[in-house]
């Protein structure tokens, strides 16, 4: 699956976890997250997380896992948000990305896609983008991107897992892998316009962790002393787009800062949503593939992009990054081995790497 949110309850085999973030889903009406509807006990109505109507109070809510239980007990269907049409969606959906899981060798016509579903092909990829958010064509990027992640991490030669991937040709790494980082290139000052940012801070070992996320994924992480800096600094770096704290990234962060100490290479799953040059993007695409618990120089940065006199363009790259960890800059040193500067205080910086080598040796 593309973004996290899609799948909730697929991942999450807990109940009690996956009803906690079914609610978190209904508070902040997130569209994408469809495979459960929930119903009212007050008003015998059920409906589907992105619902517009009134949000109800969690005492009174029941989730099901879809649209047939909710009204095998009792209960009709809404008639804003119409659960029972999006869940029949999201079964063809679901038909045409598992589809795609099976093909990664070669590219699927949306002719394909129609007649695996029954529908025209405009309404097949009409009908993926609403439910999963991307069109057939990036879903299968995203699904090349990531197995490339997998292969390399697992130390296959590049060119290998390039083709292990279903890459035809290396050439094309680079721009799709931008597509799995959500990267869009060439805007280099985007403030945000039109688009609302939830965030929320919380302490953590780090210190005050920031989460802000897009409706697509993961705009922003810093870490800092204290709250309103951090508040400050994504204000600054997001003057146009419109901001709301969040207490439900409450257990996002939680789950971020436990992933740093256990397990870094989870945080690359997590959807992001980042705006850079295409330059930046090389950069923290390839930071993105330094395995925890290991350092690069910012001069084998540059030579591993293919221009090794890059060095002070790849530390700019570097003190850009919006999204710590997530983006391991921390991984990038000095060639002497110092850890020379880090956006959110050296400390913190070696803090990190201390933790990523104390993971690999177990
Ligand atoms: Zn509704």
């Amino acid at each position: 699956m593309p973004a996290a949110t899609v799948s909730i309850l697929t991942t999450q085999p807990d109940a009690a976890e996956v009803w906690a973030e079914a609610w978190a889903a209904v508070e902040r009406r997130d569209k994408s997250a469809r495979e459960f509807v929930y119903a009212v006990t007050t008003t015998g109505v059920f409906c589907r997380s992105g619902c517009p109507s009134r949000r109800p109070a969690r005492d009174n809510v029941r989730f099901f896992a879809d649209a047939a239980a909710a009204r095998a007990a009792g209960f009709r269907p809404c008639l804003r948000c119409r659960p029972e049409e999006v869940s029949g969606e999201a079964v063809l959906a679901r038909r045409m990305a598992d589809f795609l899981d099976g093909q990664r060798d070669r590219a699927v016509t949306l002719a394909e896609l129609g007649r695996l579903t029954g529908r025209s092909p405009f309404t097949a990829q009409k009908v993926f983008r609403r439910v999963l958010g991307l069109t057939p064509a990036q879903y299968q990027r995203q699904a090349r991107a990531r197995a490339l992640r997998e292969e390399l991490s697992r130390g296959d030669s590049v060119t290998d897992a390039v083709y292990a991937a279903g890459f035809g040709a290396s050439s094309r790494v680079y721009e799709s892998a931008g597509d799995a980082l959500g990267m869009r290139p060439g805007q280099f000052r985007w403030g945000g316009e039109g688009v609302v940012i939830r965030y929320w801070t919380a302490p953590t070992l780090l210190g005050e962790m920031l989460v802000a996320r897009t409706e697509r994924g993961i705009c922003a992480v810093a870490l800092g002393a204290e709250r309103e800096g951090l508040k400050h600094e994504l204000r600054g770096r997001f003057e146009a787009a419109e901001l709301r704290e969040d207490p439900s990234l409450d257990a996002e962060i939680e789950a971020m800062a436990q992933a740093c100490r256990e397990s870094p290479a989870a945080l690359l799953d997590l959807p992001l949503d980042l705006r850079a040059t295409a330059f930046q993007m090389r950069v923290w695409e390839s930071l993105r593939r330094i395995p925890a618990g290991e350092t690069r120089s910012y001069r084998e940065v540059a030579a591993a992009l293919g221009n090794p006199k890059a060095v002070r363009a790849v530390a700019r790259a570097c003190a850009s990054n919006p999204a710590a960890l997530l983006v391991p800059c921390h991984r990038v040193v000095g060639s002497d081995g110092q850890l020379t500067g880090y956006r959110w205080g050296v400390e913190r910086k070696r803090k990190i790497l201390d933790m990523e080598a104390k993971e690999r040796r177990g």
